[in-house]
């Protein structure tokens, strides 16, 4: 996709900068302020002006808190939440396995438990195990495996449970904040804008996930 967008010759992209707020004129977004990261190709000024900003930000995009703090009221949001649980934890294999990598997938209606594991740097393997629906990974070690024995492809728990391999070498980690959320941002007055006449809802969503 991006080997696509640099042909295009309409499209410049602006590596090495980070946004760091909104521009607005009267009741619109014209722009954002940018900051050069070290290396970064020079710029004329430290803003970027369009005809259309869209966040792309990510999960963690500030647009909102931008958004507020020039005056807007705080983008209604949509917040779709799988109910997706990770646990993750990295083991030192004693012995070669025969595969590269082991992905067992979860049934959509039936086992809502998956894992993945994968050799990473240092001879260890990445341990991760996923469901969704509210069924989280325990992270405690019999939970983790129980979980893992629960899997589609017994095989993904046997591959490190069994007496031949080495223990654990860290903790298992948690996280549990894979919720889409999308913000829907829709042109509109700021809190000090004088006008009277209810603006056009004309800017499209701002998605994060
Ligand atoms: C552990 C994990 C596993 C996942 N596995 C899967 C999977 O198997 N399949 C799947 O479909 N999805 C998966 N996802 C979800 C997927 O990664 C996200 O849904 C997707 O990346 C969202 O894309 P995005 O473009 O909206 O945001 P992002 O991919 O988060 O991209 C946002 C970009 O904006 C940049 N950015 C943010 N703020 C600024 C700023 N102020 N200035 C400049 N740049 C900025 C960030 O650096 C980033 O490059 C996973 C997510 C996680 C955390």
């Amino acid at each position: 996709m991006r080997t696509a967008l640099v042909a295009d010759e309409r499209v410049r992209i602006h590596s090495g900068l980070e946004v760091t707020g909104l521009q607005a004129a009267g009741e619109r977004i014209v722009g954002v302020q940018v900051h050069r990261r070290a290396g970064a190709p020079e710029l004329a000024a430290d803003e970027l002006r369009a005809d259309l900003v869209v966040d792309a930000g990510g999960r963690a995009s500030k647009a909102p808190t931008w958004l507020a703090a020039l005056g807007y009221p705080e983008p209604p949001e949509t917040i779709i939440d799988a109910q997706l649980g990770y646990a993750t934890r990295l083991y030192e294999l004693r012995a070669r396995p025969d595969w590269k990598v082991l992905y067992a997938m979860g049934k959509p209606g039936k086992n809502p438990r998956g894992g993945v594991v994968y050799p990473v740097e240092g001879g260890r393997h990445i341990v991760t195990l996923v469901g969704y629906g509210g069924v989280f990974p325990p992270v405690d070690e019999a939970g983790f495996l129980e979980f893992a024995g629960a899997l589609e492809t017994p095989l993904c728990a046997k591959s490190w449970s069994t007496p031949r391999r080495a223990p654990p070498s860290t903790a298992i980690a948690g996280p549990r904040t894979a919720c889409a959320t999308t913000s829907a941002c829709a042109a509109g007055p700021t809190a000090s804008s004088s006008s009277a006449t209810p603006p056009a809802p004309s800017t499209p969503s701002t998605a994060r996930a």
